[in-house]
């Protein structure tokens, strides 16, 4: 068998100028840019922790660390949505998501039922 023979003038002959051209799949791939691979986590996750309240209903628990070096542990009921979280967030600690986009999301965000 020759074949690395063969491989050789192939490679020879083929008139490929640049060998690290960027891949087919990057030239193949469609434009459309259908793929939101935006996190769905939300920036309130660094403040709550999901949890179980008494009636075993899906609760967050606020862990934001109080002036008076007690953490705040206000619960609120885990609808799927973050919102009551985001205001407690501000109204009890002013903090913000700083840094991150604005309110254009919210709307694929309705997928975790419990
Ligand atoms: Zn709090």
């Amino acid at each position: 068998m020759s074949r690395q023979s063969q491989i050789t003038s192939f490679l020879t002959t083929s008139s490929n100028p640049s060998p690290s051209a960027p891949s087919h799949e990057d030239l193949i791939q469609p434009s459309k840019k259908q793929k939101r691979t935006r996190k769905r986590t939300s920036w309130i996750w660094e403040h709550f922790i999901k949890d179980l309240n008494e009636n075993n209903e899906p609760v967050i628990v606020c862990q934001v660390i109080k002036e008076d070096g007690t953490k705040c542990n206000v619960q609120f009921k885990h609808d799927g949505s973050t919102s009551n979280g985001n205001s407690h967030l501000w109204s009890a600690h002013q903090i913000t998501k700083v840094g991150l986009q604005p309110e254009e999301k919210q709307l694929n965000s309705q997928k975790q039922k419990p």
